[in-house]
């Protein structure tokens, strides 16, 4: 990295102490635009960079509740607003033990180029709490995130932040927050949250693009290397929206998916994962994945281990940060991988991608692989602002071309840059020269 360059990082990460996801994520964008600052020093002369590391705005504030058995509980919830020159805030709300500012800072990071990348008018934000949904009553669910949006409305609104699901936050959550958005502002705007039903403002395929749109980008990178899906043998970590989707849209194109997780362990099953049997425990009794081989003889379940322990030609890390390290890289390259795919944010850590890039494994980060998710909801934004829905084959078929734009995208600026087949560096460039084009046009603000 250039000494000016890296000076601005240590900056940036001496602004944000501790904020380790942050750091990670800042990190990797900083090293792969020093070719872009070269040729365009406006971009460095107006301090693009500095200005896009800084969020616009971030929110604390406490969320307090009372639990099914009297007591008063307190959590933290989090919003920040991270860069708005493309458009209103978007991004998710994670409500996870694990969250703080930094995770939320990271995340809210990352969907700025993410969201810059599906080319739909959107900046981005991020949002949640360490609030733990698991072993919470729908009751206790209700109150907490009715308290929540008490604090979170003010801030938010169709023009303004539009937030959506995220860990944590699925159609339960998103229908609580909504309607209490709804009864304190009396404004039924269904704008200002994705991820609705469909009954009530919300989009056909949303439950599905993340999932669906990581195994099209997937599909599509393959294809450079003359590969497909028919065939190959896939491995899923996580066991939720994101990667029962993307189980459901690989098995579509014939992949033989074995393996998937959740944070306590793994299930094997060599005859192809079923899917009526994993939402059934997952979705539908909301149970550990290690009840999926009690209904299906010849699974296995393993405890307490990474689902990377299983052989694949693909991996689709579909859980959360940091979840496939170096030396889970190292085993499944030399058992013979040939392709990972991001449907969860910034899965990989850095040594392991490196180590997947020099062994030549196609891999696509999070903020390319997984930006189905938030293009189908900017795609719920504008039925809700023409006050129309669409079939399930329109959304879809909007959905596959918008991935196919992303994907071609990092593939040239990579190419164009003198490095081809990166997508970290393809899906940076492209992400950040749009967001910076934008940022200089609407002046120092
Ligand atoms: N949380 C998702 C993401 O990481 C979706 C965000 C949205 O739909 O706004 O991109």
């Amino acid at each position: 990295m250039k000494l000016q360059l890296q000076h601005a990082l240590e900056q940036v990460l001496a602004r944000n102490p501790g904020e380790r996801e942050f750091h990670q994520a800042v990190t990797e964008v900083f090293e792969s635009l020093g070719p872009v600052l070269d040729r365009n020093p406006h971009y460095v002369d107006a301090a693009v960079l500095e200005r896009l590391c800084e969020p616009e705005r971030q929110i604390i504030f406490r969320v307090p509740w009372v639990d099914d058995s009297g007591h008063v509980r307190i959590n933290r919830g989090f919003r920040v607003e991270f860069n708005s020159a493309l458009g209103p805030y978007k991004g998710g709300l994670r409500f996870h033990p694990s969250v703080y500012l930094g995770i939320v800072k990271f995340l809210g990071f990352e969907q700025v180029f993410k969201n810059s990348l599906t080319d739909m008018p959107i900046g981005g934000g991020k949002g949640g709490s360490d609030f733990d949904p698991r072993g919470r009553s729908n009751g206790e669910v209700m109150r907490f995130c009715q308290s929540f949006m008490t604090e979170l409305y003010r801030h938010i609104g169709e023009h303004t932040d539009v937030p959506a699901g995220d860990i944590g936050v699925g159609g339960r959550e998103i229908g609580y927050l909504f309607g209490q958005y709804k009864r304190i502002t009396n404004r039924y705007e269904s704008g200002v949250i994705t991820g609705k039903g469909v009954t009530w403002g919300g989009s056909l395929v949303r439950t599905e693009a993340t999932g669906y749109g990581t195994v099209l980008f997937a599909e599509r990178m393959l294809a450079t290397r003359g590969l497909s899906f028919d065939g190959m043998r896939v491995v899923v970590s996580g066991s939720g929206n994101v990667a029962i989707h993307a189980i459901e849209k690989a098995q579509a194109l014939g992949a033989h998916v074995v393996a998937c997780s959740d944070s306590r362990g793994y299930v094997v099953d060599e005859k192809g994962i079923d899917l009526d049997v994993l939402r059934q425990v997952r979705d539908v009794e909301r149970k550990p994945v290690s009840a999926y081989v009690d209904s299906r003889p010849g699974a296995h379940y393993v405890a307490d281990a990474r689902v990377w322990q299983v052989d694949a030609q693909v991996a689709l890390p579909c859980a959360t940060q940091n979840e496939l390290d170096e030396r889970d890289a190292k085993r499944m390259v030399d058992a013979g991988l040939l392709a990972v795919a991001e449907g969860a944010n910034m899965p990989t850590t850095p040594e392991a991608v490196a180590l997947l890039q020099d062994a030549g494994v196609l891999y696509a980060p999070g903020k390319a692989a997984n930006a189905g998710g938030v293009a189908t909801s900017a795609l719920e934004m504008q039925q809700n602002a023409t006050r129309d829905s669409w079939s399930f084959e329109h959304t879809e078929e909007r959905l596959a071309g918008i991935m196919a734009r992303i994907h071609d995208r990092c593939a040239e600026t990579a190419e164009e840059y003198g490095h081809p087949g990166n997508y970290v560096l393809g899906a940076n460039i492209a992400g950040f020269t749009k967001v910076a084009d934008a940022m200089l046009a609407l002046g120092v603000v």
